[in-house]
């Protein structure tokens, strides 16, 4: 990927097919699906690649054990059905995840061991594996610091687990390769209009402040939390469509769970579940479901959503997590379409597919497990705008594999290995700014904030020699970066 031939590309292309403001998981999926039908597509990402809510879940491919238990059938058997296809299709990034439910009441045992088969049978042939009955013995063997007073057994079962900001860099490299235009740092500013009919988009780089003019068939608003601002570019008096709701995880040590298995909570004081999930040597807890009223970049933890988290995994360690484990911190917003529900956990987490009067289509919600079928449905919808017959070819497409592994943590490694990583992020990745480095090509920022702030003038500073960059620039990353980083440390 190389931002400046894109952007030479993007001023020879008189028109585009397929147009996506938005490169999370939902806008990259888009990109892919188009690129790899043959149709001409670009994507505007007006910050970093997946610097919105997919840089920051819970890292789960899943079918989503909750939604069961709400009854949605068709939803956890879509989402089964795409997480079969995701491990085959990016294994580098994706792999089989042991989950445990531990039992604490008598009826526990039947009743999540039947739902876990009945998720098993769901997933058909596309399983990870076999849910199980277990012991107290077995439960303990897989998850040792799990309280063991009262504890009767558990129920093991599989999913999958991901990383998410890595996935989308190679879902933008994927797409880049099959022909589209990817862009960060190139926010829309405006639509383009013929006849009151969406026909194209106004963008700028943020990094020179020059506006470009862009024709295309078909504009397809991929922007989660912001889907309602662009929809307002098209109509000034449009009514939100969207309930954000805000997610929040606290990462500690893997000492609090040892091992390689999660656990999984059942039931909250909320009624929602609870993870406790290894990831990159450590343990991150989630989630949260709170209803906010502004959308912005940088969400940031309430202190009740950290008190909460606390508060429930406390009660099935042997060791409580105190606020002073908590090495890093991270808030997410779901782009949840309003329903009737006031309460954001009952809000539906399908997909929804619409177009405007002026003909610009609009996809929200749904999740990034669902990311390809999410996109091969817009994409049809897009074809059928275009009167085009082409049919989408994701189901089997190998995701693209980098040819250096970015580590998830710097702090081990020398300043000659860092900076070859900060040369091949920049070169491959488009990796632009400090924070893209410490947060989403390597995962420093959510793993250890601290380490991640010492690391951050070392950073900048190679980054500037790579890239000729001079001391001003150097200061300002590092003062953007340490604005940031802020927020994910618990104060
Ligand atoms: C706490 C939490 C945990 C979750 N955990 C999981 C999980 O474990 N598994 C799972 O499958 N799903 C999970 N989800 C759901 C999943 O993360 C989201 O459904 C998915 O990431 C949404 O992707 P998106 O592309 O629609 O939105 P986003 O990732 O927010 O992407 C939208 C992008 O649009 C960009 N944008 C906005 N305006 C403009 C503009 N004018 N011009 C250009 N770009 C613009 C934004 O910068 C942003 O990057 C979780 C969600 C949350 C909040």
């Amino acid at each position: 990927m190389n931002r400046s031939l894109f952007i030479k590309q993007l001023i020879e292309t008189t028109e585009f097919d397929i147009c996506i403001i938005g490169g999370g998981s939902t806008g990259l999926g888009v990109a892919i699906d188009a690129a790899t039908r043959g149709y001409k597509t670009a994507l505007f990402e007006k910050s970093d690649f997946a610097k919105g809510t997919s840089s920051r879940s819970t890292k789960l491919v899943h079918g989503g054990v909750r939604y069961l238990q709400q009854g949605n059938i068709k939803l956890v058997m879509e989402a089964l059905k795409e997480r079969g296809l995701l491990l085959q299709n990016a294994p580098h990034l994706v792999h089989n995840q042991k989950f445990v439910v531990p039992n604490y009441k008598w009826w526990e045992k039947p009743f999540y061991g039947i739902g876990l088969k009945i998720y098993d049978w769901m997933a058909g042939s596309l399983g990870l594996g076999p849910s199980q009955l277990l012991s107290k013995e077995e439960t303990l063997n897989l998850a040792p610091t799990l309280d063991p007073k009262e504890l009767t057994g558990g129920v093991l079962y599989h999913d999958g687990q991901f990383d998410d900001a890595r996935l989308a860099i190679s879902m933008a490299q994927t797409a880049a390769k099959n022909g589209a235009l990817v862009f960060n740092y190139f926010p829309v500013t405006g639509l383009l209009k013929m006849q009151q009919q969406v026909c194209g988009v106004w963008v700028k780089d943020y990094f020179t402040g020059k506006d470009y003019e862009v024709k295309s068939k078909v504009v397809i608003n991929a922007t989660g939390v912001f889907t309602d601002e662009v929809l307002r570019m098209d109509d000034p008096k449009h009514k939100s469509i969207i309930s954000p709701s805000q997610g929040i995880h606290l990462v500690v040590d893997k000492e609090f769970l040892p091992g390689d298995t999660a656990i999984m909570i059942p039931k909250t004081d909320d009624g929602r579940v609870l993870f406790a999930v290894p990831w990159h040597n450590k343990i991150v807890l989630g989630t949260t479901d709170t209803l906010v009223d502004t959308v912005t970049d940088e969400p940031v933890p309430f202190q009740e959503e950290i008190d909460f988290i606390l508060k429930h995994i406390g009660r099935y360690l042997t060791k409580d997590p105190q606020l002073s484990d908590v090495k890093s911190m991270f808030a997410g917003l779901r782009p949840l379409v309003k329903g009737k529900s006031k309460i954001t956990s009952a809000l539906s987490r399908d997909h929804q597919l619409s177009i405007s009067e002026s003909e610009m289509i609009t996809i929200t919600g749904g999740k990034w497990t669902t990311y390809r079928k999410m996109a091969e449905d817009t994409v049809n919808l897009a074809a059928e705008k275009m009167r085009s017959q082409i049919t989408s070819t994701t189901k089997d497409l190998k995701l693209e594999v980098s040819a250096t592994v970015i580590p998830s943590e710097i702090s081990h490694l020398t300043n000659d290995e860092i900076k070859k990583l900060i040369k091949e992020a920049v070169q491959k990745e488009m990796c632009m700014t400090v924070e893209d480095f410490l947060s989403r090509r390597t995962r420093q920022l959510l793993l250890d904030t601290r380490i991640a702030i010492t690391k951050a003038p070392e950073v900048a500073q190679m980054m500037a020699e790579i890239t000729g960059k001079d001391d001003i620039w150097i200061q300002e990353q590092i003062n953007i970066f340490n604005a940031i980083a802020k927020n994910y440390l618990p104060q």
